[in-house]
C-alpha cells in the first residue's frame, strides 16, 4: 500500500513538472490589456481630412498594456490622467471629446498582480494626453522614446506641454525600430506621421499569430480600411507612408492587428489572451 502511495506521489510530481515546463515555455512573454479610460468623440469629423464623418459621434476605448518578459517588464502607453477618475465624463474645452477614467494605475495593476516599481521599461506610442495619463508614476523605468518625439515635447516647454512627462528622467532615445529585449519578441516599430515620433508595438507571445498594437496609426476600423488621416496629425504624407509600411509588415508576419482605440479590439484582444 505504502509503495503504491509513493508511486502515485512520484507520478503526480513528474506530471506537475511536465505541465510546469510547458506552462513556462508558453508564459515566456505575456501581455495584459488594461483600461486607461473611455473617450466619447462628439465631433468625429476631427478624425478626417474632409467631411467624411461630419455629424457623427463615436465611442473609443483607451487601452494601455503590460508586457512581462523574463528580462523585465514593459508598460506600453499610459491612458488618461487619474484626475479623470470621476463620476461623470469630463467635457474638454474644444468640444470634441468627453473623457473619463475608471480607476487608478495602482488599483488596475493590482488586478494583474503588478506594482508600479515592477517596470524596467516604459514606452508610449506617442505623447498625446490620452497616452501619457499616468506617465508620471513610471519614473523608475527607462522611457523608450524616438529622439524627435522627445525633442518635440522636451526642454523648457515640457512642463507646460505635458507635466506627466517631467517625472521621466531615465531616457533611452531611439532612432527607428528597437528590439526591447534583444530576442525579437517585443519590438518597437517607428511609424511617424500621427506625431513626429509615433511608434507601434510588435509582440510575439508564442500564440498562433503575433500581435501588432497600432498606437494611433488608426483610431477605428473604418480609419484602417479607408486610410483616413485625422485633421490633427503631424504629417499627412508621412502617415500614409507609415500605413503602407505597417500593412506590409502585418502581412509579412501574418499578425493580428489590434487598434488601440477600438472598443471592439479591446474586447477581442482580451478573448485572444484568454485562449
Ligand atoms: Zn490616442
Amino acid at each position: 500500500m505504502k509503495k503504491i502511495l509513493l508511486l502515485l506521489l512520484a507520478i503526480s510530481i513528474v506530471g506537475c513538472k511536465n505541465s510546469e515546463k510547458k506552462e513556462a515555455k508558453k508564459a515566456a512573454v505575456k501581455l495584459y490589456v488594461l483600461d486607461g479610460g473611455s473617450i466619447l468623440v462628439k465631433k468625429l469629423e476631427a478624425f478626417s481630412q474632409d467631411t467624411t464623418y461630419t455629424g457623427q459621434t463615436k465611442q473609443l476605448s483607451d487601452a494601455y498594456y503590460v508586457i512581462s518578459h523574463p528580462k523585465g517588464n514593459l508598460m506600453w502607453d499610459a491612458g488618461l490622467p487619474e484626475q479623470l477618475v470621476v463620476a461623470e465624463p469630463f467635457n474638454e474645452p474644444s468640444g470634441v471629446f468627453a473623457v473619463q477614467r475608471a480607476d487608478s494605475l495602482v488599483n488596475q495593476l493590482k488586478t494583474i498582480g503588478f506594482k508600479i516599481e515592477d517596470f524596467t521599461y516604459f514606452a508610449m506610442s506617442h505623447s498625446h494626453f490620452d497616452h501619457t495619463g499616468h506617465a508620471n508614476y513610471m519614473k523608475d523605468a527607462t522611457w523608450l522614446v524616438q529622439e524627435n518625439e522627445y525633442n518635440s515635447v522636451a526642454g523648457d516647454s515640457l512642463k507646460t506641454k505635458n507635466p506627466a512627462l517631467t517625472a521621466l528622467t531615465k531616457v533611452q532615445k531611439l532612432n527607428g525600430d528597437h528590439d526591447v529585449f534583444g530576442d525579437g519578441t517585443v519590438v518597437i516599430k517607428s511609424m511617424p506621421g500621427h506625431t513626429v515620433g509615433h511608434q507601434v508595438l510588435y509582440l510575439d507571445l508564442g500564440l498562433e499569430k503575433p500581435i501588432l498594437l497600432t498606437g494611433d496609426l488608426y483610431h477605428f476600423e473604418e480609419n484602417r480600411t479607408s486610410k483616413g488621416v485625422p485633421s490633427f496629425n503631424y504629417d499627412v504624407k508621412q502617415t500614409l507612408e507609415s500605413m503602407d509600411k505597417f500593412e506590409a509588415f502585418a502581412k509579412e508576419k501574418n499578425a493580428e492587428v489590434i487598434i488601440q482605440h477600438s472598443t471592439l479590439d479591446f474586447e477581442r484582444l482580451k478573448k485572444l489572451l484568454k485562449k
